[in-house]
């Protein structure tokens, strides 16, 4: 069986940095793309906060660069998705869709995190047919249309945004009273005239014959003043926040109750030797691609130093 020394499971700002860093202390790494090569950031449009890019950059050209980067430092880039791991015997066994199976010497889990969904089954009735989790992938589809974003946070903030330079309006569905994006992001869509924010507002379902054409709301759920009541829309996409992608993990490494693998301290470092998790998938606090890049960074200084120990 093939034996790699240094295997890096998923191709976001994490997995990217620690090949680049691999690669460089001459670890042959081998970067698996995953279910979505170039990670989450490939479905936002531009990146503002990334340093080194004062006016802002395209993310999937960000992305490119990262790749490009850890190739010139010699990793191997193979376009598959890991379907079972094996952490019980040293050396590691990892097996891919296409059937492979590899061993390794040290494992970096940077598989990231994925778009969470309200849980209604509307939305399952619906996907692809006016429900989506990505506004720069489906908005395009809604040009000149209706839609509604639900969530208040950044993402929600920046997709509403985004669909508002397509569509005709944007409403933005908010449980709470207020906002929990940034200042500067709040300010944005308060100033669109075209978004308009329901808050205290909640989705019990949607409705339409083929495709989405409303959906129904609950204005202040509970209160004497509760009111129930439809709004038409063509597109409902959800911006409510992301869950780790650690479900492949969770038999063998210790993950908190939301989901995110643990890890040691300040360090990238889970219980079983050699195996490191860094960005998203190990981190409920910050979720940035700054971050996600350095836990990358300090995951593959960490499997340089165990191989030559
Ligand atoms: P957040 O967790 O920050 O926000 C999630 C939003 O969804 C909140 O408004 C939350 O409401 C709402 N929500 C969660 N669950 C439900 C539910 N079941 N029903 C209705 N509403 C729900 O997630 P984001 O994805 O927005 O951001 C994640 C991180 O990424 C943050 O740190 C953010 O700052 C960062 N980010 C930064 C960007 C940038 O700087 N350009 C862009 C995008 C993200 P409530 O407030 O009531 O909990």
């Amino acid at each position: 069986m093939e034996q790699i020394k240094c295997l890096i499971l998923g191709s976001g700002p994490a997995g990217y940095t620690a090949g680049i860093y691999a690669g460089r202390s001459g670890l042959n790494p081998v970067i698996y793309e995953g279910l979505q090569p170039g990670g989450q950031l490939t479905t936002t449009t531009e990146i503002e906060n990334f340093p080194g890019y004062p006016d802002g950059v395209d993310a999937n050209e960000m992305m490119d660069d990262l790749r490009r980067q850890a190739e010139r430092f010699g990793a191997e880039i193979r376009p598959l998705i890991a379907t079972k791991v094996d952490l019980g015997e040293y050396p590691y066994t990892i097996t891919f869709d296409d059937g492979s199976e590899v061993q390794c010497l040290t494992l970096i889990i940077a598989t990231g995190a994925a778009a969470k969904y309200l849980g209604l089954s509307d939305e399952e009735k619906y996907k692809g047919k006016g429900v989506s989790a990505c506004a720069t992938c489906d908005g395009f589809f809604y040009r000149k249309k209706t839609v509604a974003v639900v969530g208040g946070g950044d993402t929600a903030c920046e997709e509403a945004s985004y669909l508002a330079g397509l569509a005709e309006k944007v409403y933005m569905i908010v449980r709470k009273p207020f906002l929990r994006a940034s200042e500067s992001m709040q300010k944005r869509v308060k100033e669109n005239p075209k978004i308009e924010i329901l808050f205290e507002t909640n989705t019990l379902g949607l409705f339409g014959e083929d495709g989405v054409e409303g959906v129904h709301l609950v204005h202040r759920k509970g209160e004497s003043d509760e009111k129930i009541y439809d709004l038409p829309i063509d597109g409902f996409f959800l911006a409510i926040g992301h869950k780790p992608n650690s479900e492949l993990f969770s038999k063998w490494l210790e993950v908190d109750e939301l989901g995110y693998i643990k890890t040691t301290g300040m360090t990238p470092c889970t219980a079983l030797k050699g195996v490191y998790a860094a960005g998203d998938v190990a981190d409920p606090l910050y979720r940035q691609a700054i971050t996600a890049a350095a836990s990358g960074c300090k995951a593959a200084l960490e499997a340089h130093r165990f191989l030559q120990e």
